[in-house]
C-alpha cells in the first residue's frame, strides 16, 4: 500500500525520534520512516488516519520479543509502550482491563496489589499483553489456559477510524479472531483478562535420564500443574521443571518466599544457569566443535533444587543471554515421536547447539489462528546462541515438525507461508474475512504478514 515518494518524510501525531528498530534476539531489524508513540486511543486513531492519508502502512510494536519479522516496517512504527497500566479492576469477578502495551511483569505487579494473578505465564515477563496475545503466547500445563484464552474482551482501533469493542457477548466473532491477531486487525488499545486469586507455586527441578522421560512424556504432562523439560544436545540427560500450585494458607504461611532462598535462587540462576550458558556459548562460538562437549559440562551443573515463590516469579526466569528461537506446536500425541526424530537428527548431523531444546504443553485454544487451536498441544522449542548459525538446524527440524502436523509459533523463526498454513487452521477463511472487513486497504500489513496470510 505504501505510496510514499523516496526521501519524503511525513510528520505524524505523537511522533518521536526514529532510528533503527531491533528485536530482542537481534535477528530482525527495521528502519521505519516515522516512529510514533501514542498515549491514548484518540492518538492511535489519529495516527491511523494520517498514515492512511499519506499512503503509509503502520506496524504496531510491543517489546520486540518476536524472532519472526512480524513487526518490521519501512513506513510507520507504532511504539505501544505509552499505552500502559490498569484501566479498571473488578475484584469480585476477577476481571482486569489493562492498556495493551503493559508488560507481563508490570501486569503481575499491578495484579498482586489487588490479590490477583494471571493463571499461566510464559518463561519471560518482558513482552506486552497485546504482543503476547498477537502470537498465541503460551506457558506450560495441560490444565492451564494460554494468555489468549484468558482474554474476555478487547478494544481495537481500526483503520476505518473506529474504536471497536469485542467480548464474549458483543461481537464474539471478532473476539475469536482477535485472540491471536498478529497485529493485522487493528491496533489493540486495551485487553480485559479473566484473572485468578494470587497464588504461589512450588518448583521442583531435577536431572533425569532422557529416554524414560520421553517415553512417559504424556503421563508426566498430565500429572503436573505445569511440566516442562529441557534437553542439552550431546547429552542423554534432561532437566525437568515441575510447578505445583499451592493452596492459599493463612497469612503467616503465605509470605512469597524467604528472602534468603530467593536471593540464593537468583544467584544460582545468574551464575550457574545463565552466565555459564553465556560463557559456554561464547567459548562455543570460538570453538564450534566443542559445543556438545560443553553442553555435557553445563548439563552436569544444573543440579536439582526446590523452592516456593509467588506465581509470576516462579513462572519466569532471567534471560540475559540473547538467542534465536524456533518453536512448533504439535498434536500432543505426536510430540514424543517428533522429539525422538529430532534427537536422531541432532545425533546424525552433529549440529553444535549451545542452548537446550525445551518441551512444554498446553490445552486447546479457541483463537482462530492459535497454534494450539482445537487440540491438546506439545511445544518443542529450539534455541541457538545469537551469534551462531541456526538456519540449517531449524530448517531440518521444521521438516520433522511439519510431517507431524506441527504449526509454527507465530513469533519464532519458521519458513511456512499461507499455502502451508491455511489447511492447518479450520478458522483460516473466517480470520481472513474479518481482516478484510477491518482493514480492506491493508494499512496494517507488512511483507511478512502478507506472505503468511496470502494477501
Ligand atoms: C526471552 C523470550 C522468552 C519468550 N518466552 C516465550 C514463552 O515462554 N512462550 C511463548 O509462547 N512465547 C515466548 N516468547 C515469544 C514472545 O512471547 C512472542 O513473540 C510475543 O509476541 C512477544 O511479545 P512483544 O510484546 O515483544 O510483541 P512484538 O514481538 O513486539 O510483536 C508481536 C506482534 O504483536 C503485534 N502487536 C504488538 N502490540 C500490538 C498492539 N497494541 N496492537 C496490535 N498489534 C500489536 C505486533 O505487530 C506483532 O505482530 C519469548 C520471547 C523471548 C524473547
Amino acid at each position: 500500500m505504501s505510496t510514499r515518494a523516496q526521501g519524503e518524510r511525513p510528520s505524524l501525531t505523537a511522533e518521536v525520534r526514529s532510528g533503527t528498530w531491533r528485536s530482542w534476539g537481534g535477528n530482525v531489524s527495521a528502519e521505519p520512516a516515522v516512529t510514533v508513540r501514542p498515549e491514548d486511543s484518540d492518538q492511535v486513531l489519529q495516527v491511523l488516519a494520517e498514515a492512511a492519508a499519506a499512503g503509509l502502512t503502520v506496524r504496531p510494536a510491543g517489546s520486540g520479543h518476536s524472532w519472526s519479522p512480524v513487526v518490521p516496517t519501512e513506513d510507520v512504527l507504532l511504539d505501544t509502550s505509552a499505552l500502559s497500566g490498569l484501566v479498571s479492576v473488578d475484584t469480585e469477578r476477577q476481571l482486569v482491563t489493562v492498556f495493551a502495551g503493559t508488560t507481563l511483569h508490570e501486569l503481575s505487579r499491578l495484579l498482586e496489589e489487588h490479590g490477583l494473578a494471571v493463571a499461566n505465564l510464559p518463561d519471560s515477563g518482558h513482552m506486552t499483553v497485546a504482543g503476547a496475545v498477537a502470537t498465541g503466547m503460551h506457558g506450560t500445563g495441560l490444565g492451564q489456559p494460554s494468555m489468549a484464552e484468558q482474554v474476555t474482551a478487547m478494544s481495537i482501533a481500526t483503520p476505518s477510524g473506529e474504536l471497536v469493542s469485542c467480548s464474549e457477548t458483543h461481537r464474539p466473532d471478532l473476539l475469536r479472531a482477535a485472540r491471536v491477531h498478529l497485529g493485522v486487525l487493528g491496533v489493540v488499545v486495551s485487553v480485559t483478562l479473566q484473572c485468578v486469586s494470587s497464588f504461589r507455586l512450588h518448583c521442583a527441578e531435577f536431572r533425569e535420564p532422557l529416554a524414560g522421560l520421553v517415553d512417559g512424556m504424556q503421563e508426566r504432562m498430565s500429572g503436573a500443574d505445569h511440566f516442562e523439560f529441557s534437553w542439552m544436545p550431546g547429552t542423554s540427560m534432561a532437566h525437568t521443571r515441575i510447578l505445583s500450585r499451592l493452596h492459599r494458607l493463612p497469612q503467616d504461611y503465605t509470605r512469597p518466599a524467604s528472602p534468603i532462598s530467593r536471593a540464593l535462587r537468583r544467584a544460582d540462576d545468574a551464575v550457574l544457569r545463565t552466565s555459564l550458558t553465556a560463557g559456554l556459548g561464547r567459548v562455543g562460538s570460538l570453538l564450534p566443535r566443542t559445543v556438545n562437549g560443553l553442553n555435557r559440562l553445563e548439563s552436569m551443573a544444573l543440579s536439582s533444587r526446590r523452592y516456593t515463590d509467588v506465581s509470576y516469579r516462579a513462572f519466569t526466569t532471567a534471560r540475559p543471554v540473547r538467542y534465536v528461537c524456533s518453536e512448533y506446536a504439535l498434536p500432543l500425541e505426536s510430540t514424543a515421536d517428533a522429539f525422538r526424530e529430532l534427537r536422531d537428527l541432532v545425533d546424525r548431523k552433529g549440529y553444535d547447539l549451545s542452548f537446550p531444546v525445551t518441551v512444554r504443553c498446553s490445552p486447546p485454544d479457541r483463537g482462530l489462528l492459535s497454534p494450539a487451536a482445537g487440540r491438546y498441544t506439545g511445544w518443542i522449542a529450539l534455541r541457538q546462541y545469537g551469534r551462531r548459525p541456526h538456519e540449517g538446524f531449524f530448517r531440518a527440524a521444521e521438516e520433522i515438525f511439519a510431517a507431524h502436523g506441527g504449526r509454527p509459533h507465530w513469533g519464532t523463526v519458521h519458513t511456512r507461508t499461507a499455502a502451508d498454513l491455511a489447511p492447518q487452521y479450520p478458522g483460516w477463511d473466517e480470520f481472513l474475512a474479518l481482516r478484510t472487513e477491518l482493514d480492506p486497504q491493508g494499512l496494517l500489513l507488512n511483507a511478512h504478514t502478507r506472505e503468511l496470510l496470502g494477501v
